[in-house]
């Protein structure tokens, strides 16, 4: 397959380069680099299968050639970074989605929308099931993530229905590992940063709100057996453990031998309560469900920000 990612400069879209890479497709990654960075994406200088173009997918996009597959990832992703970026983020979701799926349209690609947990808002219904139609606050500061992806998804399905465009959407659930940026304010980052320099872990809330954490290999796999499926209606993608924030940091702090503790810190709006994968349906369809323990998963992605903060 030819496939073109957007964000795939990105911590999600650059695994799935790889791993497309990997299985012998010519990729073309597209990024604006905005919370992209141009590292993930070294180690593939050279390789006569992958090409980079920077452009911003919330501007007509230009590919020569045919297209057989597009992923869309662009997106800022971490709460911190969507609030910094509202206006981008729900541009990236309505005018790029709408761009994306035009040139899916045109070429005859197949569309892969990266959606989100958020979707579900803060959540009434607990496991999280892709039949459950959410509960968000449109106008409180994380709709700009919820209602622009909310709004892919919508988009994503008049696309499908109307021009009959082959499309599949993801539901991610929260996921962690290597190239997470250090400063994108997610808890994984932060807390792997403050273990490392010795401080104590900043935990908003009294720390009850839960998530449920799914190592990157998994995630991709899953993805990747979903774009090959041929299933058009939402799929969760996740890992159904679930553990509160006050327990990760606790976690965190055992597996780094960091002994500065807890440090509580407001909750910021909005902050969803729980959040769990019903990923019954992964199961049944894909045949998919996570391998990488949280114990495990955090191991490697521990080591991985080590090597890098060395000189940070
Ligand atoms: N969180 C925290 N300390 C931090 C960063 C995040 O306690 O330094 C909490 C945050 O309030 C949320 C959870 O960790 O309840 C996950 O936050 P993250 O930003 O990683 O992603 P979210 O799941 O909220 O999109």
């Amino acid at each position: 397959m030819r496939v073109l990612v957007t964000g795939g400069a990105g911590f999600l879209g650059s695994h799935l380069v790889d791993r497309l890479l990997a299985d012998g497709h010519e990729v073309i990654a597209m990024d604006n680099l905005i919370t992209g960075n141009a590292d993930n994406m070294a180690h593939l200088a050279g390789n006569r299968r992958f090409l980079f173009i920077h452009h911003d997918v919330t501007n007509y996009i230009y590919i020569k050639g045919a297209l057989d597959a597009i992923l869309h990832f662009a997106s800022p992703a971490s709460p911190v970074d969507y609030l910094e970026l509202p206006i981008q983020t729900l541009k990236v979701g309505s005018l790029g989605t709408h761009n994306a799926l035009g040139l899916a349209w045109a070429k005859g690609a197949r569309f892969l929308l990266a959606s989100t947990s958020e979707v579900y808002g803060d959540p009434l219904v607990h496991p999280q099931p892709e039949t459950y139609w959410g509960h968000v606050n449109q106008i409180g500061p994380r709709g700009v993530y919820d209602e622009a992806k909310r709004f892919a998804e919508a988009m994503t399905m008049a696309y499908h229905r109307t021009h009959d465009v082959d499309t599949r959407i993801v539901r991610i659930f929260n996921t962690y590992g290597p190239r997470m940026r250090l400063h994108d304010g997610r808890v994984v980052p932060n807390f792997v940063k403050q273990a490392q320099q010795g401080e104590p872990l900043t935990v908003y809330g009294d720390g009850s709100q839960t998530r449920s954490f799914c190592y990157v290999s998994d995630l991709i796999e899953g993805i990747y057996r979903l774009l090959l499926s041929d299933e058009t209606e939402p799929v969760n993608i996740g890992n159904p453990t679930e553990i509160t924030i006050r327990e990760f940091a606790e976690r965190i702090n055992a597996i780094t031998g960091n002994r500065a503790g807890i440090r509580y810190e407001p909750l910021p709006k909005d902050d969803p309560k729980q959040r769990q994968p019903d990923i019954s349906k992964a199961r049944r369809l894909l045949e998919w469900e996570p391998k990488v323990a949280l114990q495990d998963g955090l191991e490697r992605t521990i080591t991985w920000f080590r090597e890098r903060m060395i000189g940070d």
